[in-house]
């Protein structure tokens, strides 16, 4: 007869941020914590932060910061929201961080909505937060680092950071937690609709870390510096603040240091080994290094996500100063690594093909189950060419938005992402369009992201953007908006030419408009809805060109 045997394993040791911040402060603790402070920088060990984590935690305890409440942060990237994003979740608190670029409306929403009920703030963000504070409803006290006008605050309790941690003692004894209890959290950044909130488990958090370290993603190591200039406010900061102490790098936080001098001025002085951006960022460093000599020799890798990156970025990144950087793909809502671009095993790193590889939006990661699925909800085969909708499942994707029933959003079990591609063979995946930004031109669909993608690659072009704009024949077809180069001189029709032989010929967009900048949104994305908008309200001039 057939006997069952059950696991002789601990399968009910949890896997919690806490067994992150232990590992990192001992095996490693004398890595390091790195704050860019403009011209100089702020070093402590893990085992220091680990210090201060728990004199925190004793002095939110005294704030009366029970087991799953929130506390907000409004912070830049540095070594006390380091300290932060353990001690709240590890006292058992919920970490919600803040998008310090909201509007202050969309800033009151959130909060409001989290109910949290202290919030950290930076005193140089006073200003930024200062047109919420009245509408807050949940706050209790601030807690504030640095210097800053605290009159901003009303009548709220307001307390020093560095005043609560003197008055406290490390040794806080750190509760025991189910690994499926919240951890953090993060409001979607809106860029198609309202902000939705996303509720992160410690298991999670330490699984979505352990994910992001192996070779096929970063490959990070005790012998790694890791500068993120992602914003620990936004989606944990790619979960690098974790993956730093759980693989022993050290980690580079640029404090509000985000334009291109300080960021190449802080990776030569400090020797970043890897940097992790979004495309935006990259661009700038580019084009600064064009005015400026940089050094970017201690990289060994730099990782961009967020939105689809340039070619002609990558090749210029690689040609002049010899630096991979690879491709990723996720979301608020996939913790947020689904996949990183890294060329199969039988392609020469470095050369041309590779770049085609690292093209790709990503290579689904060990741990997430991906999957296209057509308008009727038929799954479609891996092949490199059916498009569909991507639908995403596995540990650190999120089953369902915080307060907010959304079924429309999932599918079986699995998160409906709202992004368009193609998956290959090989696991290899291509985001075409998000659901909202596709251009439906005759009952075909035109890829916004490679016609942005080529028009990039014309030494004419700083940026390019396309949307759809209504047409009576065709339904919808391409406007681009483009930003020229300083200097450059590019027509409209120089623009449709160059694309010619790139794109099918209808594909090549008749309309076409100059901007001096492309909106973005608060973590640097192109802000379609914007430009939607502007066309709608006769504001972009738009030129046609002969089809
Ligand atoms: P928001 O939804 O407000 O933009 P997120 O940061 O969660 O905030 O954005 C996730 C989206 O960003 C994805 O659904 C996808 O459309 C886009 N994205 C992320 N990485 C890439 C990439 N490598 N290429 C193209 N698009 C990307």
């Amino acid at each position: 007869m057939l006997q069952l045997i059950t696991s002789t394993m601990q399968d009910d040791f949890p896997l919690t941020i806490t067994s992150i911040l232990r590992h990192g402060s001992t095996v490693y603790g004398q890595s390091e914590c790195v704050t860019w402070q403009g011209d100089k920088a702020r070093h402590s060990t893990y085992a220091e932060v680990a210090q201060n984590a728990e004199r925190l935690a004793a002095a939110l305890t005294k704030l009366g910061i029970g087991a799953g409440e929130r506390v907000g942060t409004f912070c830049w990237n540095h070594q006390e929201h380091l300290e932060a994003y353990y001690a709240v979740p590890c006292m058992g608190a919920v970490l919600h961080t803040l998008n310090i670029r909201l509007p202050a409306r969309q800033v009151a929403h959130i909060v409001n909505h989290a109910e949290d009920k202290v919030v950290i703030v930076d005193g140089n963000l006073l200003p930024a937060l200062a047109p919420a504070v009245a509408e807050l409803t949940t706050v209790q006290a601030y807690i504030v680092i640095g210097d800053g006008d605290v009159s901003v605050l009303g009548d709220a309790t307001v307390l020093r950071y560095d005043d609560l941690l003197a008055a406290e003692e490390p040794g806080f004894v750190w509760p025991e937690l189910d690994e499926r209890s919240a951890a953090s959290m993060c409001y979607t950044s809106g860029t198609t609709g309202d902000p939705k909130g996303v509720v992160y488990s410690h298991r999670s958090t330490f699984l979505h870390a352990l994910g992001t370290l192996g070779l096929s993603a970063t490959g990070a190591s005790e012998s790694d510096r890791i500068l993120t200039f992602v914003p620990m406010f936004h989606v944990n900061a790619w979960g690098i603040p974790f993956g730093a102490l759980l693989s022993g790098a050290s980690l580079h936080l640029p404090g509000p240091f985000m334009t291109p001098g300080p960021i190449t001025d802080f990776i030569a002085a400090e020797r970043s080994t890897l940097a992790s951006a979004v495309p935006t960022i990259w661009a700038g460093i580019l084009q600064y290094g064009e005015q400026s000599p940089i050094d970017l020799s201690s990289l060994r890798m730099g990782t961009s996500g967020g939105a689809a990156i340039p070619q002609a970025l990558l090749e210029a990144f690689q040609t002049k100063y010899d630096l991979r950087i690879v491709q990723g793909w996720g979301m608020t809502e996939t913790s947020p690594v689904g996949g990183i671009a890294h060329p199969p095993a039988d392609v020469e790193l470095g050369s041309f093909e590779e770049i085609g590889w690292r093209m790709k939006s990503g290579r689904i990661l060990a741990g997430v189950q991906m999957r296209i699925v057509s308008d009727d909800g038929t799954e479609l085969p891996w092949d490199g060419a059916a498009v569909g909708e991507i639908e995403v499942r596995g540990p650190w994707i999120t089953g369902s938005y915080y307060r907010a029933p959304t079924p429309e959003k999932f599918d079986d079990g699995w998160l409906r992402t709202g992004d368009i591609g193609t998956i290959d063979e090989r696991g290899f995946f291509q985001i075409t369009d998000r659901s909202k930004d596709v251009i439906k031109s005759g009952g075909e669909w035109i890829s916004s992201v490679e016609l942005e993608n080529l028009l990039a690659g014309s030494p004419d072009v700083l940026e390019a953007a396309v949307i759809a704009i209504p047409d009576d024949r065709w339904t919808e077809r391409p406007l681009a908006c483009i930003v020229r180069k300083p200097g450059a001189g590019a027509e409209a029709a120089d623009l449709a030419k160059f694309l010619v032989g790139l794109v099918a010929a209808w594909q090549v967009p008749e309309n076409w408009t100059f901007v001096d900048e492309v909106p973005k949104t608060t973590v640097g994305k192109f802000d379609k809805k914007v430009l939607r908008a502007r066309y709608q309200s006769g504001e972009l001039k738009v030129e046609r060109t002969k089809p």
